[in-house]
């Protein structure tokens, strides 16, 4: 029988209806413990303990958890605990926390993120099914060196690329670069598990996780739209941003005044990264915008929200030389080091 640990987080998925409004609900009100207990037939894919790490709603995750989590999950990888790691989350951030600790984790043991659009005690509660899928690809054997993935609605994520797409619908996650890295059906499919592409080779974790990181940088993102003024630019850096991450128009494009006022930020030691507010496509450099020259430096396939990571990772690190940051945004991460 494989062996997985559930770290509970909160969200939804542990949350309870809330008879103020029709669709309203109040997320982590349930305990990990709880929430295991009531899917059948849980402990017939694996031999499960839960741990409660927090109970928030994922608007409230932070950085002391992240590390929380970080730290408990390279435990139970080193000392050997366990053969796979499912983390219960709210869906509003499970990207961020996922894309973090895709960056902070060796990517040999399975460590699985799901959630929930309703709360468990909706008649259409989706969390079961989710919390069933999540514990059999953590558990199974096809998971292995794939690291860090998001389960939702029978789909397998990668980090890089998934995205909460609905505000409200069960189907709320897609990954619109690639699509999905697999699917995974009810556990009495015979083929419950399907990975579309091949066993990524194993890959150490690029960065090394100490307490000293927390609290990251401050790295402020930067959402730009028609008639858009420098005024938030110059309030970022002047409020001690060590980074600004612009969500930008098409290919990571902004108004000249706005163009203008991230130079003046990059020759104050700002690191400037140009993403897009486009829901889908890449930003590449010096495509309108001429990075080289104005010291930038371009997204790729990362989201906002997930290029802010990188880059609070990366300064954390000491590689901030808009080259080597650069590097890492090619590759979605840091360079796997192979130590
Ligand atoms: N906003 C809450 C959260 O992210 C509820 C959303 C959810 O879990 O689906 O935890």
């Amino acid at each position: 029988m494989p062996r997985v640990i559930v770290l509970a987080t909160g969200g939804t998925i542990a949350g309870r209806a809330d008879p103020r409004s029709a669709h309203g609900y109040n997320a982590g009100c349930t305990s990990g413990a709880q929430l295991v207990a009531s899917v059948p037939g849980l402990d017939r894919l694996a031999e499960l303990s839960v741990e409660q790490i927090a109970n928030v709603a994922s608007q409230d995750m932070s950085e002391a958890i992240w590390l929380a989590l970080a730290v408990r999950i390279r435990r139970i990888i080193e000392c050997g605990q366990a053969d796979g790691v499912v983390i219960t989350h709210g869906t509003d951030t499970l990207e961020e926390t996922a894309f973090f600790l895709h960056n902070v984790l060796p990517a040999g043991t399975p460590v699985v993120l799901t959630g929930a659009m309703r709360p468990g005690d909706a008649p259409d509660a989706d969390g079961p099914a989710n919390l069933r899928a999540a514990v059999q690809v953590a558990a199974s054997p096809l998971s292995r060196r794939r690291g860090v993935l998001v389960v939702m609605h029978g789909a397998i994520h990668d980090p890089r690329q998934v995205v909460k797409i609905h505000t409200t619908a069960a189907p709320a996650f897609a990954s619109p670069g690639g699509g999905p890295l697999g699917i995974v059906n009810p556990a009495d499919d015979p083929a419950a598990i399907r990975y579309f592409a091949p066993d990524p080779a194993e890959c150490a974790a690029p960065f090394a996780l100490s307490p000293i990181i927390v609290p990251l940088s401050r790295v402020a993102i930067v959402y730009a739209h028609a008639g858009m003024d420098a005024a938030c630019i110059s309030y970022a850096a002047r409020d001690g941003a060590r980074g600004i991450v612009l969500a930008g128009l098409g290919n990571g494009n902004a108004p000249q005044t706005v163009l203008t006022a991230l130079v003046r930020a990059v020759r104050q030691s700002v690191i400037v990264v140009r993403a897009t507010r486009v829901p889908a496509g890449r930003v590449d450099r010096n495509v309108e915008v001429d990075d080289d020259s104005n010291g930038f430096v371009a997204a790729g396939a990362l989201t906002p929200q997930k290029a802010r990571v990188l880059l609070q990772l990366l300064i954390a690190n000491g590689i901030t030389a808009p080259d080597a940051v650069q590097q890492a945004f090619n590759a979605g991460r840091a360079p796997c080091d192979s130590g």
